[in-house]
């Protein structure tokens, strides 16, 4: 019998856990062929997650949790979600409900024609401010043109995975992880299914402008150096420029002499030149940041506890019987 995963990240969802489970039981005893394993991950949950899912577990066999020592972040519980899940596929789902559970059937249908990365798209993207919307659409664009491969629009975490992908995608240990950007880049098969995500159950969203910020830049910075480039165009265009005024300037100060005048254009250029120079050393930051990150080569998160027994500093889930 193959066994199926289901893989839930969880932060302070004490209230949408039950009604999650209520819905994902009944979508999974409706296809007894598969073995099933449900994989809580508490991401360091200061509200009562963990006991919550310890008492689901009593209830039911087949799940299973990890247990991070804090907060380490949606990107970084998913991969602790990842080393652990046993299936031979993963469903990976948000907890609060806004992943349907109704459409896990559909995903192992196309999976068992061979599919190996079967993705839902929003169809719309519900109760989301007018700027946010449009902003998103531009940044979509923006990184799709920057970066070479395509990384898809209303496109979340919401996926069934084979277990090649969850392989692939546990070897690859970026401390700045952009999950969405990852998916996309490793390719394997590929199938789209459309849903109208609904609204969040229970809790609120941790998701705020900064924290979308923080992830916009992410995207761009972990998969391209376009921004790089741009820079460094930049500084061509405007010291070519700069050189020719300068020539331009010398020349008519030469053949008709300058008493003082020229404050003002002295002034624009020196601004100018300022300004492009901040904005190249901000770019050239962002990737040294990354670079300095990446190098501490600090283990994306520490799971503290699985399935009620105690975890040493990286143990390797594979070493857990
Ligand atoms: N989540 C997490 N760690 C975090 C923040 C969120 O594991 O630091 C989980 C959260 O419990 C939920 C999923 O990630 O299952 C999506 O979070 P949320 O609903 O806040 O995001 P949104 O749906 O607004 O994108
Ligand atoms: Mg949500």
């Amino acid at each position: 019998m193959k066994k199926v995963s289901i893989l839930i990240p969880c932060y302070n969802e004490e209230q949408s856990l039950p009604l999650l489970y209520r819905e994902l039981s009944v979508a999974v005893n409706a296809i007894p062929r598969y073995g099933w394993e449900i994989l809580f991950v508490n991401d360091g949950s200061c509200d009562g997650t963990l006991d919550v899912i310890k008492s689901l577990r009593k209830q039911d066999a087949r799940i299973c949790y990890v247990d991070l020592s804090r907060n380490f972040g949606k990107e970084n519980a998913m991969l602790a979600g990842f080393d652990y899940v046993t299936g031979d596929c993963t469903v990976v789902m948000d907890a609060d409900l806004q992943h349907p559970p109704h459409l896990i059937p559909q995903m192992l249908q196309y999976w068992e024609e061979g599919f190996d990365d079967v993705y839902a798209k929003r169809l719309y993207r519900s109760k989301e401010s007018w700027l946010r919307k449009r902003l998103s659409l531009l940044y979509y664009r923006m990184l799709s043109k920057m970066t070479k491969i395509d990384i898809l629009r209303d496109v979340g975490d919401f996926r069934l995975l084979d277990r090649c992908c969850i392989e692939t995608l546990k070897r690859l240990r970026e401390t700045e992880r952009y999950s969405k950007g990852l998916f996309c880049w490793m390719g394997y098969r590929k199938k789209e299914i459309v849903f109208e995500p609904g609204d969040r159950v229970a809790g609120r969203s941790t998701w705020n402008f900064k924290s979308l910020l923080q992830l916009s830049l992410e995207g761009l910075t972990s998969y391209t150096t376009a921004p790089l480039r741009i820079s460094t165009f930049t500084g061509i265009i405007v010291s070519l420029s700069a050189f020719v005024y300068g020539f331009y300037v010398f020349v008519k100060a030469l053949l008709y002499g300058d008493p003082v005048q020229g404050y003002p254009n002295t002034m624009i250029v020196m601004l100018f030149l300022g300004g492009v120079q901040l904005l190249s050393i901000g770019i050239l930051g962002e990737y040294l940041a990354r670079i300095f990150h990446e190098t501490k080569r600090r283990p994306p998160y520490i799971a503290r506890e699985y399935n009620d027994e105690k975890i040493t500093w990286m143990k390797k889930p594979d070493e857990i019987a």
